[in-house]
């Protein structure tokens, strides 16, 4: 039975959840709606591929509450929450079910979903932890999620076992990883990465890149400090500074490599839309989270461009990454082990290929973007038709 979704997402800027969420929306085209709380490039991107996208726009009360907002404000954010569940409840009765892909959208969705007595589904795409959240926030999404979301998939391992440590119910969690389509990468020639070589004056250098929001806990320093004992190395920067602290990191992160003396060989490129190409184009795909990433598309993306990975140990990164088969695990925030990494696979050409290949494999095994959609349709179903857990 064709079901009809209403998609919920508080963001405009496009993160990793939103680009995740783009993929589902594809995949059920014609039978769904996006309703999003602010307007931005990932409007434009629904938009650009055919979906139908209603921009509720939230007051900054209720979008600029964080981790490090008082008590106080999640209270004077409660009047733009309660306005926006009753105008999504309005549009919910249109839907058999509303499918939340972030906290913020999870606690209006639940609300929602109570007026007009439609069930909800919530994607979970981070790890409830205090390293994340304040006590308050986690406290608030475990007895929302408990009482009134029917199902929660969680794109890891790491993401599920955060959710039940802080108190979420294990019955009603599932993890359906991310899937990520092979076809953008594979359709990458090497004439295009050379191109995009001369473009970017890159010629005959030993090339890392990272790739994601600039914000600290992706680790943009630590790469930085690894690369002071890397003379010949340039690297790519490639993300934006999406939120507000990310702005005041971008500058610091500026003034490091000038401190580092490391300037002229880091390169930043700010958000760009040809990931694929630049990751086919670097010698090394390094992601150095200093605390657990919840799943880490950049990783899976890396081993879909042909490229050896570096990735942080923890979190969902470690369920990607077989450290020496498929890719390499370094200790989070520790500069001197990258370094090393990046020494071992610059130096040794068979080794790097083969984990790139069996990096490739695994990616388009473990995290297919067909396997993602199977499955979120099954719970679909499931919860439409209350059948019961999966
Ligand atoms: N990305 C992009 N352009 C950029 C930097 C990143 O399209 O300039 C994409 C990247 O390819 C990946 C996503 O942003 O698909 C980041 O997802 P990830 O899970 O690594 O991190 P998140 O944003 O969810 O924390």
């Amino acid at each position: 039975m064709s079901r009809r979704l209403l998609f919920v997402d508080h963001v405009g800027e496009l993160g990793g959840a939103e680009l995740s969420l783009l993929d589902i929306v594809d995949h059920f085209n014609g039978q769904c709606r996006v309703v999003l709380f602010q307007d931005g490039p990932f409007k434009d991107r629904l938009i650009e591929r055919g979906a139908d996208v209603l921009v509720m726009e939230a007051q900054d009360a209720f979008l600029e509450v964080s981790r490090e907002s008082s008590a106080w404000s999640d209270v004077l954010a409660m009047p733009e929450l309660a306005k926006l569940a009753w105008r999504l409840a309005r549009r919910a009765k249109h839907f058999d079910v509303i499918y939340a892909n972030s906290q913020k959208a999870m606690l209006i969705s639940a609300m929602a979903g109570m007026m007009a007595r439609r069930p909800v589904i919530w994607h979970l795409r981070d790890i409830l932890s205090d390293e994340h959240f304040s006590a308050n926030h986690l406290r608030i999404a475990r007895v929302v999620a408990n009482k009134f979301v029917s199902f929660v998939i969680a794109n890891s391992e790491a993401t599920r076992n955060a959710f039940v440590s802080c108190g979420g119910r294990p019955d009603l969690v599932r993890v359906v990883y991310n899937g990520i389509d092979a076809a953008p990468f594979d359709a990458i020639s090497n004439l295009d990465v050379q191109s995009l070589c001369d473009e970017l004056g890159l010629n005959n250098t030993k090339l890392v890149g990272i790739f994601g929001r600039l914000s600290r806990w992706k680790g943009q320093h630590v790469l930085l400090q690894a690369m002071s004992s890397l003379p010949d190395l340039h690297a790519l920067i490639v993300g934006g500074a999406l939120f507000k602290d990310d702005h005041i990191y971008d500058d610091k992160l500026r003034s490091l490599a000038r401190e580092m003396g490391v300037e002229s060989r880091v390169h930043f490129l700010g958000f760009r839309h040809d990931v694929p190409a630049l990751m086919k184009l670097v010698d090394i795909v390094v992601h150095a989270s200093i605390s657990s990433e919840p799943f880490g598309r950049v990783i899976v993306e890396g081993m879909l461009a042909g490229t050896p990975v570096i990735a942080s140990a923890a979190g969902g990164a470690m369920e990607i990454v077989d450290s020496g088969r498929n890719g390499l695990l370094v200790p989070p925030g520790d500069s001197a082990s990258l370094q090393k990494a990046i020494q071992l696979i610059l130096s040794s050409r068979t080794q790097a290929e083969n984990m790139a290949q069996e990096g490739g494999r695994d990616a388009r095994v473990l995290f297919n973007r067909e396997n993602m959609v199977t499955s979120i349709r099954e719970i679909v179903e499931s919860v439409c038709s209350n059948t019961g857990r999966l």
